[in-house]
Parts: structure tokens; sequence; C-alpha cells
């Protein structure tokens, strides 16, 4: 099965994306996530996407194309894939049908998280992640046993550049303007789901389950 993961930031995408990943045995591919690694290691992809990620800005469209492409021709793909943050653009989401039309594929389906602003940005502000594991803390939800300490390996936790309140705002007006006509795009096309990205981690992912099973995608 070949999914989008489609909302605002602090919906719940990434996640979800992680555990279904795991559970369906397909690749969670995360542009946040590869971007995030390419700035990390300091590759020139990093260093392109860095002043537009640390902003709340969307990183240019043949950047992005060009890492999910490739991302797409893996072997690992073959029975299907998570897309979770791309396409984040009009632009970006034909770019994706072409390269799919060519190879006689394309998206079985894009789950639509919805989600209340203000939950998000509580979710997004109150992010703590690993610095050596990457593993995630939520100041109030998901409170590490010790501050600033992660519970799995003893590393330093800290707030993503791009989660301070400021640049969530922007995040999210970006999304409103760029990636929301999205919506209508997939819901053109009959393969738009949505579902409430507000339940916690286990009913959301009960649902999403369900939602395979009935569109008979699992
Ligand atoms: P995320 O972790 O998905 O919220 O992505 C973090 C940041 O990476 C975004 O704020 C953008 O700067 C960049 N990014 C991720 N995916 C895309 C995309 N599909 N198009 C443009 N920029 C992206």
């Amino acid at each position: 099965m070949n999914i989008v993961l489609l909302g605002p930031p602090g919906a719940g995408k990434g996640t979800q994306g992680v555990v279904l990943s795991k559970n369906y045995r397909i690749p969670h591919i995360s542009t946040g996530d590869i971007l995030r690694e390419a700035v990390k290691r300091g590759t020139p992809l990093g260093k392109k996407a860095k002043a537009f990620m640390d902003s709340g800005e969307l990183v240019p469209d043949e950047v992005v194309v060009g890492i999910v492409v490739d991302a797409l021709s893996q072997d690992g793909t073959k029975e299907g894939y998570i897309l979770d943050g791309f396409p984040r653009t009009l632009k970006q989401a034909e770019e994706l049908d072409a390269a799919l039309k060519r190879k006689a594929s394309g998206i079985d389906m894009v789950l639509y998280f919805e989600i209340p602003e203000e939950i998000a940005i509580e979710r997004l502000t109150g992010r703590r992640v690993c610095r050596k594991c990457g593993a995630n803390f939520h100041i109030k939800n998901i409170p590490p046993k010790k501050e600033g300490i992660c519970d799995k390996c003893g590393g330093e936790l800290f707030q993503r550049p791009d989660d301070k309140l400021e640049t969530v705002k922007n995040r999210l007006k970006i999304y409103e303007i760029q990636t929301r006509p999205l919506i209508e795009y997939y819901m053109n096309k009959n393969i738009l789901k949505k579902v409430s990205g507000a339940l916690d981690v286990k009913d959301l992912f009960k649902e999403l389950c369900q939602v395979f099973s009935e569109a008979k995608l699992v």
C-alpha cells in the first residue's frame, strides 16, 4: 500500500508513520527526517536546507522532489511505503503523480490528520528530542524521568530550533497557504480519508488499521 500522511505540523504524522511502518513492514519516508539527518551531517543537501528549516520555511520543491524520487526507486518500496511530510505543495503533488505514473504506480490513500491549531502548538513547543538517539519527549505529555535527560540513552534533550513558538506559528501559516490546497487536490481524486490527529497514539493507530482494512489495502 502506497500511503501519504498529510496534515499540519504537530498532527502526529511522524509518530504514526513510525508505528505503521513497523506494523506493516513498509518503509516510512519522512522528508523532514531525511533533511534533518543531512543538516546534522553537514552534507551539501543539509547546507542548502538548513536556513529554510530553521525559519520554518519550505525547502525548494526541486530539492525535496529529488529526495523522494530517489527514495522511491529503492528496492524496499516494492511492497509499499508511507510518505510523511511529502508532498507539501501542489507542485510536489503533481511531480509525485507524474513520477509514479511513469512506473505505472500511484498513491492508494492520503490520510489527512486534522487537528485544532492550539493542540498542534502545544505539542510542538513542548516537544524535546534526544541529541544522541533522537527519541521524542514532551514536557507535559511524555516527560522524561529526569528533566533534560533521555530515559532511553541518557543523552541531552533539546528543543528543535523550528519548535520555538514564533517558528511554529510560521510553519502553521505556511501549511495553511501552501499545503492545505492538497486536501482538495486529493479529495478530487477520491483518495482522501480524514482522521483525527488529536486522538492519542494507540487510538489513532487502531483507527488507521481499521481504515486500511475497510479499504482492502491490507
Ligand atoms: P517536518 O519534520 O516534516 O515538520 O519537516 C521539517 C522541515 O523540513 C519543514 O519545516 C521544511 O523546512 C522541511 N521539509 C520537510 N518536508 C518538506 C517538503 N515536502 N517540502 C519542503 N520542505 C520540507
